[in-house]
């Protein structure tokens, strides 16, 4: 049942890098228009319009059926919420995820913010934690020698910040696909996983909530809302491992504002 891994080379990391900066761009924009007052569609309107004007594709529309160009979800909303008419109000913890491709490359990241003024510390603390414990993953990857080293320091920051990850829901491999082998967890497993070694691409993607781990899908058969109504928030960057070290493919510095706190200076891949 195990997928084999596509290590790539680094002229295609290069490639998706070009699309993890596409990405950037698309969330930055999604970012600026999630204001109260604004739709969901508003700011997967703002997403679509930068993958557009990049003459990227999306890798959301159409995925699995999927009908948007981002996911947009907002307070128990978690994941995968579908942009519609849902107008943003004050205080929300909204989520938004995206993807593209350039020339048969991907890359896929998430953000998660608080619209307008914050309802609580603990929905501050919430989206300041979840996005640790990304970078706590990622710095893992650079100095890890199997991806259970991941899910270890993502589960430390977020047994510490008294948050609790979606059970189900994983990272994953990224290349000439969105989803690939190999997963990657967000908490301690069981067993041995994948070797980090030059040419694994992969996508790390904390989703963490206030309350119980525990979720289920709406009627839409895709909005994965937490059972108890607790908040969530979700942040992703996909990232290249090479010889010379790791490179947050999602991200203009690749990744060197995040990773600092962590002692970890990226590798270029040029
Ligand atoms: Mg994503
Ligand atoms: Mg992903």
């Amino acid at each position: 049942m195990r997928d084999r891994i596509e290590y790539k080379t680094r002229e295609q990391m290069r490639v998706m890098a070009r699309a993890g900066l596409v990405v950037e761009r698309a969330l930055a924009a999604a970012k600026t228009a999630a204001v109260p007052g604004a739709t969901t569609r508003d700011i997967e309107a703002a997403a679509a319009a930068v993958i557009a004007d990049a003459g990227a594709t999306s890798n959301f529309l159409g995925y699995y059926g999927f009908p948007s160009t981002a996911c947009v979800s907002v307070n128990d909303e978690i994941v995968h919420g579908i942009p519609g008419d849902r107008v943003i109000e004050d205080g929300d913890v909204v989520s938004i995820d995206c993807g593209a491709i350039v020339d048969g490359w991907h890359g896929d990241s998430a953000i998660s913010l608080i619209a307008g003024t914050p309802r609580s510390d603990d929905d501050v603390r919430l989206v300041e934690n979840t996005r640790r414990s990304l970078w706590a993953g990622v710095a893992a990857l650079a100095t890890a020698s199997r991806l259970d080293g991941v899910g270890a320091a993502i589960e430390d920051v977020t047994e510490a910040a008294g948050l609790h990850p979606l059970v189900g829901y994983v990272g994953h491999g990224i290349g000439t696909a969105m989803h690939q082998a190999p997963d990657v967890m967000n908490y301690r497993t069981r067993g041995r996983l994948a070797r980090v070694k030059p040419g694994l691409c992969v996508a790390i993607e904390p989703m963490l909530v206030q309350g119980t781990s525990e979720s289920r899908v709406l009627e839409d058969d895709w909005t994965v809302v937490s059972a108890d109504g607790s908040r969530g928030a979700h942040w992703e960057h996909s990232i290249a491992v090479h010889d010379g070290g790791i490179w947050v493919l999602t991200a203009s510095d690749g990744g060197r504002s995040g990773l600092a706190p962590h002692g970890i200076e990226p590798a270029p891949l040029d």
